[in-house]
This record gives structure tokens, sequence and C-alpha cells, in this order.
């Protein structure tokens, strides 16, 4: 009934997703196998994509051909794009996304795919041979053969729901668990643990009093996450802020001695910056309010999702509590919030590429890498895709790096460190992350996607105009002066110091008051030239007039650094005979099997001087 496919991808969430669509848009025959074919990529808790860091990860998927992106704008329901007023390494695309739309283009996208297949089941166990997955068993009896495998499981491995004190087996509200698979790869030697996550109740919206809360608009010229011209949005819907109190706070301890959390009963450890709102009354017992975003689930649904209110306290504590928040005085809930427990396999079990390292062509990749988040979970599945296809035809694997991009830092903090809560991405994860920046995603990565076969000979040229121009743009600031009578009212207004000579127009933009717009209206030539080009080039332009010292510096780190990266280890090397490392780093990088003397650094327990040791050593 089945053929032998290329790839296997186990579970189709937003690493699934990605993984599917990436070995088969490389070429190889992919069968995507789901539990349930109604929740393709489904947002399992909050109906938005990106946010700090987590937006430049999104941008760099699609950079390199993913799709997450796009999706995210073709459902886009709101667009802001966050911290605007720090410097360009921390401006963060977001959107709100209309979950039901979302789940829905991710699906056509991928029967669009052609070399994807679809069946609906529970893989039950994996077919071993010498250790080498060689194909997949269902829980209906199939048996598939394949070359490769991409476990993406997300939060369905043994999941356990928890509301209060009632507890029953699911992957996700109305969903069945999945079982097996940690049992099996248990036997096989993998070490597993627990995490735990949770999400808030949603609420009827025509039963919320939204003249109580501040509103909440997008950004009037909204952007968007793709490079490519998925249309800009039109029409965005409002969301809503609010706070809780005092009383809200009162009724929620109530629930406490019945609380899963409190009583022991979960036992894995949850994301530690998106705590349940039990947990920051307990934890920040001073505030004396919490604010609460009251966001639309869709554009056809008046279902709310009431972020910043996660719980698993029972029902109606949650219920009670909730109607004490302004504006909620009359809410119907339509579902209650709850907390989940799941297996997980700790990453430092995987290679850079995402596969194991006991079972060769097994890849793991998302949630059950013990990370959250689905822009987490879409960039593993996307290299983890990558990297089957590649495995599978024999050809280069793909190592992103720690200074190119974000998705390089998640994965080398994942293999490397590990993690025992769950993983989510911060810019302060990236000691590069000023050249990682969401507006320069495609510059950094368009290339990798080409060379690979992601990204056509057509999009690639559009990445070097986009280079060539906004360069010609800056060349054209350094030559062409600005007459100061022109310009002084406008610094005037702006608030920064008049001119007392004739000036380039870079110099006056180097000024952190002063931006590139502002300098249409007193240098007709230069608007002239702006005329020519789109809005990111213009934008890429600014930036650099303003911040290529910044980022010059950084780039010559990265170089020294870089020496470090580029001393390959093999993967092989026999560390128990170097007895001048010390005990720990031997047992650490015996565990790890750093690829790089760069990776072999960030390994705890490993010091300078065992890295000396290393670097006489390896190049023996
Ligand atoms: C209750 C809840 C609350 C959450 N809260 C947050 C939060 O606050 N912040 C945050 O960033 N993230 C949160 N998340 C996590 C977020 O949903 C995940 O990080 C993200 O969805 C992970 O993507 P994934 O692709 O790894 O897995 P998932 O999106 O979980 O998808 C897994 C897929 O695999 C399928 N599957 C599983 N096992 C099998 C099998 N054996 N055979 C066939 N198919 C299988 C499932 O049907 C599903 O399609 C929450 C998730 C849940 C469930």
């Amino acid at each position: 009934m089945f053929k032998e496919y290329d790839v296997i991808v186990v579970g189709a969430g937003h690493a699934g997703c990605e993984a599917a669509a990436a070995a088969a848009n490389l070429g190889s025959s992919v069968l995507l196998i789901t539990m349930n074919m109604e929740t393709i990529a489904q947002m399992s808790c909050n109906p938005a994509m990106g946010g700090v860091a987590k937006g430049q990860i999104v941008r760099e998927i699609d950079a390199m051909g993913g799709h997450s992106g796009i999706i995210a704008d073709k459902t886009t329901l709101q667009f802001r794009m966050l911290n605007l007023s720090k410097g360009p390494a921390m401006w963060s695309p977001r959107a709100q996304n209309d979950r039901k739309r979302f789940a829905e283009e991710w699906r056509l996208a991928l029967e669009r795919t052609p070399n994807v297949d679809f069946w609906q089941d529970m893989v039950s166990s994996l077919i071993i041979k010498n250790d080498q997955v060689i194909g997949v068993k269902t829980s209906i009896g199939v048996e598939i053969k394949c070359k490769s495998v991409v476990l993406t499981n997300g939060t369905f491995l043994n999941g356990l729901i928890h509301i209060g004190e009632k507890k029953f087996g699911g992957g996700r509200t109305g969903e069945k668990a999945a079982t097996g698979i940690t049992e099996q790869l248990k036997e096989l030697g993998f070490e597993a643990g627990r995490m735990k996550t949770g999400t808030p109740p949603r609420v009827d919206g025509r039963s919320l009093n939204y003249s109580l809360m501040e509103e909440q608009w997008g950004d009037e010229n909204p952007g968007r996450f793709s490079y490519t011209n998925v249309p800009l949005p039109t029409e965005q819907r409002c969301c809503w802020i609010t706070y809780t109190n005092s009383n809200v706070h009162e009724t929620l301890k109530e629930g406490f001695e019945k609380s899963p959390m409190f009583t022991g009963r979960i036992k894995g450890l949850g994301p530690r910056y998106c705590p349940s709102i039990e947990d920051k009354i307990n934890r920040f017992a001073e505030r004396e309010r919490h604010q609460i975003f009251v966001e639309p689930e869709g554009w056809n649904t008046c279902e709310i999702y009431v972020n910043g209110f996660s719980t698993s306290l029972p029902e109606d504590v949650q219920y009670r509590a909730l109607i004490q928040i302004p504006g909620f005085e009359n809410a119907k809930m339509f579902r209650p919030g709850y907390a989940i427990e799941y297996d997980y396999f700790p990453p430092t079990q995987l290679t850079l590429t995402l596969e194991t390292k006991k079972i060769s062509h097994l890849f793991f990749a998302g949630q059950i890498n013990g990370t959250t988040g689905y822009e987490e979970a879409a960039s593993q599945g996307f290299i983890a895709g990558i990297n089957a296809h590649q495995k599978v035809h024999d050809k280069q694997e793909l190592i992103m790096k720690r200074s190119e991009s974000y998705i390089g830092v998640l994965i080398d903090d994942l293999v490397t460190k590990g993690t025992d809560e769950p993983y989510r991405m911060f810019t302060s994860r990236a000691e590069h992350r000023l050249l990682l920046r969401q507006d320069n995603a495609d510059i950094r990565l368009s290339p990798i996607g080409h060379q690979l076969g992601l990204i056509s000979d057509e999009r690639l040229e559009l990445v070097k105009q986009k280079v060539a121009n906004s360069e010609a743009i800056v060349a054209f600031s350094k030559k062409e002066g600005i007459d100061m009578s022109a310009a002084n009212d406008m610094l005037e207004k702006l608030g920064t110091s008049a001119l007392t000579q004739n000036v380039k127009l870079f110099s006056i933009l180097s000024r952190p008051q002063v931006g590139i717009e502002d300098l249409r209206q007193v240098s007709p030539a230069f608007n002239e030239l702006l005329n020519k080009y789109d809005k990111e080039t213009v934008e890429q332009a600014e930036i650099k007039i303003k911040y290529e010292s910044y980022f010059e510096k950084e780039q010559e780190i990265v170089n020294k650094m870089q020496k470090m990266e580029d001393k390959d280890i093999n993967p092989n090397f026999d560390y128990s005979q170097l007895i001048s490392l010390s005990k720990e780093a031997r047992e650490k990088l015996l565990k790890i099997k750093p690829r790089t003397l760069g990776q072999a650094s960030r390994i705890s327990g490993v010091s300078p001087s065992d890295i000396s040791v290393l670097m006489v050593n390896i190049s023996k």
C-alpha cells in the first residue's frame, strides 16, 4: 500500500510542517503522518507569531525558503513591529493571527507541494536496523519503510492534561496523547524528561465590555514577515489591554490548594518566561496587578484569547476570577485554561544537524527537544527536514552558525548546553545579535537557501539588488551636501542642534534624532533618489548609515572567534586518551561530541585550559 519514502515526518505541528515542506521542496518523497489531519499546524496556545527574537527567527526561516512567514502574513489580524524605540537589533515583528486560517493556509501549502503524501494515524514505534531507522509502525498496525525519520511530536508524548484536581491523557485539549515512542526510545538508551506548559481560558467576545479596556491597534503602516511579495495587510483588528486586581488575585488564591502546580501533582518544569497567573501571583506577591492582553482569535469568530491568564486552577475558580477583571464582568467562558505535562528528550543527544547520535537517519525537531514556541519549533523542523533530505541523498549537511542566525544560536544552545526547562529564544542569547537583525535576515541567509535549492535565482537577485541599492543610497548620502539654511528649521523641530556650516547628508543622518524620511523635505535630490526604491531598501540604507561602525566592530569580533569555529574536531575523536583534560571535561566532550573547537568551548565544565589541551591535540 505504501512505497518506501525518502523521509517520513511524524507530526504536523509547526516543526513537522516546515520539515515536510523543506524535504519535499528539495526533492525528497515525503510522508507526513499525523494523528489528526484537521489539526495540521494548529496553534496550540496563542494565535500569534513572532515577537522579540522569535520574529527574527520567522524572518530567517522565510529568507531560506521556509513557509511560516508567508502563512503568518496571509493570516494576519494585526501587525506590530516591537521595540522600534530601541536599536534595530531589537526591532521584532509580531503578528496576531487568525488561528483557523493559519492552519488552513498551512494545509493548503502542503497539499500544493509536490512530493508530500499524508497519512492520518499515530506512529507508535520506529523500525530500527543496525542502529539506523528504516521505517515506522503505526497504531493501526501499518508498517511504512523510509530512509530518514523526523520526529516532531510536540506536547503529545504521554501528554497529561491538568485542570485543578482533574487530570486526563491528551496531547492538547480534545486530542489524544501519543504513546509508544518514548518507551521504545528509552529502551534504546535515550534519556527522556518531563516538561509542562499551560494555556489560558478562551472567552466569548460578545460578553466583554471593551469600553473598560485600553485599545491596542496595530502599526499604521504594517509590515510583514516574508521577504516575498505577500500583500501587506489592508485591514487590522484591534486588541485590548486590561489588568487583574487584588480581588482577582484573592479569588485565584482560593483555588491554590487544588492547583496541580502547588500540590506537586505536576512534576515537569514549566516555561520560566511564560508563567501561569497563579505562578505570577505567588512569585510576585507585591504586584497589585498583572497586564492582560485581550486578543481576537480570528476574523470570523467572537472567541477571545485571554493572554497573560494561563492557568490550571479548577474551572470554577478560573471563571470567578475572570469576571472580576475590568471589562470581563459578564464574561462567558468558552474553554477553561489547562496545563499539560509531556515527555521531551534532552537535546544533547543530537548533533548540530538535529540527527540523533544513537540512531542514524533519525532526526528530532520542536517541542520534543525541550523548546517552547511555534517559531523555535518551526525553525528546527526546517533544518531537520533539510538535513533529513541531505542525508538520504548523500549531500552536505547544513549546520547553522551562531554568528549568522538565531536558528544557529538556538540549535547550538540546545545541542551543546542542553536544557532542563522549556527553552525559548531571547535576543540576549545571541552574542552577535547586532548582526542578527530582522531587517537583514534575507541578506544573511538567502544565499544559503539558494545554494540548497530552496530560493530561486530571481529571489536571490532581488536580495542582491537590495544590497546594491541600499549601498547606493549610503554612497549618495556621503557625497551630497545639505544647505544649512534649509536644514536648520527641521533640525530645531527635531530637537537637535542647528548646523553652523554646510555638511553631508550622511553626517546629519548619523544623529539619532534625524530619520531618513526627514531629509526628503530638505533635499530634493535625496528625495528623488529615495523615490526609486522600496521601503525595505531605504530602511536598510538608514540602518547602515546610523549603525555601520558598530556592525563592523561586531564583525571583527566574529572574524576573530571564527578561527575557533573553523577548527573542526572529528566526531569520533577519542577524548579518553587525553589525560591532561579535567575529568568533567572528558565526560562532557565524550557526551556532546563537539564538531568544532568553538562548540567545545561553550560546553559547561570545559575550561580554557581544557581548550588549550584540545587545541594542541586535535591538530595532531
Ligand atoms: C496547552 C499548551 C500551552 C502552550 N503554551 C505555550 C506558551 O505559553 N508559549 C509558547 O511559546 N508555546 C506554548 N505552547 C507550545 C507550542 O504550542 C509549541 O511550542 C509548538 O506548538 C510546538 O510545535 P511542535 O511542532 O513541536 O509540536 P505541536 O505543535 O505540539 O505538534 C505536534 C504534532 O505532532 C502530532 N503527533 C504527535 N505524536 C504523534 C505520533 N506519535 N504520530 C503521529 N502524529 C503525532 C500531533 O498530532 C501534532 O500535529 C503551548 C502548547 C500547549 C499544548
